[in-house]
């Protein structure tokens, strides 16, 4: 069976290769090397996990005439379409950057699918289609478009021309919406990747979104999933959640993080001239309670 694994040189494109190389499917990756992050690591990250294995093609899917030309003659049985731009916070500066990447480039995929004759797309979306929902559990029928950035607009967008095309061209189509991915060769820009990369060389770290928590789901069940997926039975077109169905909490993985960085807490005042704070808050509260009890009445 014939696989195109579109952003296949992308973290999760690079670990779905190879699986799929690893049991057996003729792959092909395809990716146009995009400055998200930089074009080495994505090398590295896709010849390390393949072994070589797979061949890649660079193709800039927003050409739609090539992607087009390039897919019919291919002629694949499958499309995992994973290329796009991620990420949040940059789509908030480059919102137009989006509907190119994560919205045209998916149609020309779509479209150059039906025209190869392809059987099955499977898509990849993100849980961010969900908006800002607190801490419930998401259901996939929850998403109803009131999204919180350009990023899950564009997301939510795609989605909707996935279900389209399916329609006009008869393949079957999955969609899966990854709860925050990570493991070995995470995205550089994700908390993860950054706390690690600040640990490993001493430094301190900045932490955002105290108090909140997120669905970190371990590379390798998103793989399995999106593998055991090629073989469901089922609707036509469907979406799925490919989470762990456990938040964790930022407090939960700084203090895990810190079984393996013991040092971590290691402030530039302690560098510079040895300050450790000692007393704990209960026992500072106390001694300050005492003061009051003697002094302030
Ligand atoms: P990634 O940036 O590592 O991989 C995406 C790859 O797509 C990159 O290598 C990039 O060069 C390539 N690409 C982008 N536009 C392209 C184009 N026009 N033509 C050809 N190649 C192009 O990101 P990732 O974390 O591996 O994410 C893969 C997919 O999963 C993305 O669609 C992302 O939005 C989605 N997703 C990821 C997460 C996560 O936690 N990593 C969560 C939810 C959804």
């Amino acid at each position: 069976m014939k696989v195109v694994v579109t952003g296949g040189a992308g973290f999760i494109g690079s670990h779905l290769a190879a699986h799929l190389s690893k049991q057996g499917y003729d792959v092909i990756a395809v990716d146009c090397f995009h400055p998200y992050y930089s074009a080495e690591r994505k090398e590295r990250q896709f010849q390390t996990l393949t072994g070589g294995r797979v061949p890649l093609v660079r193709l800039d899917l927003l050409d739609g005439e090539r992607t087009k030309r390039w897919l019919v003659e291919f002629r694949p049985d499958v499309v995992y379409h994973l290329a796009a731009l991620p990420g949040v916070p940059y789509s908030l500066e480059e919102p137009f950057a989006y509907i190119d990447y994560d919205i045209k480039a998916t149609v020309n995929v779509l479209a150059a699918a039906g025209e190869a004759g392809v059987s099955h797309v499977l898509f990849a979306s993100s849980s961010s289609v969900y908006g800002d929902r607190g801490n419930v559990p998401l259901k996939e029928e929850m998403a109803d478009g009131r999204v919180v950035s350009p990023y899950a607009a564009a997301k939510y967008g795609a989605e909707s021309f996935c279900h389209a095309y399916a329609h006009l061209y008869g393949y079957q189509m999955t969609i899966f919406r990854y709860f925050t991915v990570y493991g070995p060769w995470g995205r550089p820009d994700m908390a993860i990747g950054t706390f690690l990369r600040r640990l490993l060389v001493g430094e301190e770290i900045v932490v955002y979104g105290k108090g909140t928590a997120r669905d970190y789901t371990y590379i390798d069940d998103i793989v399995a999933g999106m593998a055991a997926a090629l073989h469901r039975s089922g609707g036509r077109s469907e979406v799925f959640n490919l989470g762990a169905g456990a938040p964790v909490t930022m407090e939960q993985l700084l203090a895990e993080l810190r079984k393996h960085f013991p040092d971590m807490n290691i402030t530039k005042a302690e560098r510079a001239f040895g300050y450790k704070p000692k007393v704990a808050f209960a026992e500072g509260l106390a001694r300050t309670v005492a003061w009051a009890r003697e002094y302030e009445r």
